[in-house]
């Protein structure tokens, strides 16, 4: 007997499983998986994603990935910077990650079941290949796909939106320590440094079969920058997905992570909510009401749904790209200020300044 079952042992059920143990919960963790296991990610985590993880007792140390300063945009002709107002992000491999989120969940007394196949919903808990596990309460952090969330009722949507996202590493030092988004007409590429020699490319797009070798041939300057370069993964393909659930509790089960809705990849914003969903779906166990967890999850998701729109209009409009970047790489302080709402450490009103003046008249013109 447990007092909460997770099921699933990535970021978000790691996270939530920590969090529940500092509550005091008697915690076990069931994946499908094994330990550590590879996953498709941009290994971005932003100043604010550090932060909520922060919050949990996990203080990733330097040497574990590689620290960057801000954001860069460029589509060929337009490039523009920005610094976090506070903080540094963090690029760091996914299986180094879950390593040490599994060492701290263990360590705080989190029970863990790696490579447990047939999992499902059992009316006192969870039941792994027939055999029952009995819980007072179920988190579903299984992801995208969760079964968790089938098997409770949980699959209504208010809106879903499909992109398709492919994920390599190459061995060469990072040119600069910020993380930079490529515009392309066909996709976007973003590169993430994640060692002293070794960065993460994605590239997101709406064709299923659109690969990073024939992506790259609409960026020259990413091209330029890993000729040469060794790859050192195995290419990893994903759905990039906007999801937004109706609920995300029923019963005696809640959802965390993917399995609970998710942004687009673009944003780099889905382990942030993850962590921060983790502690609120403690705190609201602990309070034994759900319906703060629902009313927080609705709050902590709304900027990166919000940001994840916005980007995805530029996507879609090639014209409004153009210009956003143009106007954007003459008006930097309007990008910081977009990058600071991003991250959480401003709101959308504080945009709303005579800065924007100027940015929509060169927006006009462009
Ligand atoms: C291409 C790509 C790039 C991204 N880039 C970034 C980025 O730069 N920054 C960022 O913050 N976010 C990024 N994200 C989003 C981020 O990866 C996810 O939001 C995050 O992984 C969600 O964590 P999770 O634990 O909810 O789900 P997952 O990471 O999917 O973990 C789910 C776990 O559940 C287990 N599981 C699944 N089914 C079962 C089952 N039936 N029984 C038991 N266990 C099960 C799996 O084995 C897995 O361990 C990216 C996503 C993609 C696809």
């Amino acid at each position: 007997m447990t007092d909460v079952c997770v099921v699933g042992g990535g970021p978000a059920g790691l996270a939530a499983a920590l969090a529940l143990r500092r509550e005091g919960a008697n915690v076990t963790v069931v994946d499908c998986a094994q330990r550590a296991t590879d996953k498709a990610c941009g290994e971005g985590m932003m100043p604010d994603s550090a932060q909520a993880l922060g919050a949990l007792g996990v203080h990733l140390p330097a040497a574990a990935g590689f620290q960057f300063q801000g954001i860069r945009f460029a589509d060929g002709q337009s490039s523009v910077y920005a610094r976090f107002p506070t903080g540094f992000g963090m690029g760091v491999r996914r299986t180094t990650l879950q390593r040490i989120l599994a060492e701290h969940a263990e360590a705080a007394g989190v029970r863990t079941i790696w490579g447990a196949k047939g999992v499902q919903l059992h009316h006192e808990g969870i039941s792994i290949a027939g055999s029952s596990l009995p819980a007072g309460f179920v988190i579903g952090a299984d992801g995208q796909n969760s079964a968790i969330r089938r098997q409770a009722g949980l699959e209504r949507t208010r809106m879903e939106r499909r992109r398709y996202a492919f994920r390599r590493h190459y061995r060469v030092a990072p040119w600069s320590d910020y993380v930079e988004l490529f515009w392309g007409p066909r996709c976007q590429a973003y590169v993430t440094p994640v060692g002293k020699d070794e960065v993460c490319l994605v590239v997101i797009s709406r064709k299923s079969k659109l690969r990073p070798d024939e992506a790259m041939g609409d960026f020259a300057e990413l091209r330029q920058r890993l000729r040469g370069a060794v790859v050192t993964s195995t290419e990893m393909g994903a759905i990039s997905l906007s999801l937004k659930l109706r609920r995300v509790y029923r019963n005696r089960v809640a959802l965390v992570g993917d399995a609970a809705g998710s942004v687009d990849v673009v944003t780099g914003q889905g382990m942030c909510l993850a962590f921060k969903q983790a502690k609120a779906v403690a705190s609201a166990l602990r309070a034994d009401n759900l319906e703060q967890y629902q009313a927080e999850h609705e709050r902590i998701s709304a900027r990166p749904h919000a940001m994840a729109a916005l980007m995805l209009m530029l996507e879609r409009h090639q014209g409004l790209q153009r210009r956003a970047l143009a106007s954007l790489a003459s008006h930097a302080s309007v990008f910081e200020s977009l990058l600071s709402i991003h991250v959480g450490s401003s709101s959308f009103l504080d945009l709303f300044s005579w800065r924007l003046l100027p940015f929509g008249l060169k927006f006009l013109a462009a």
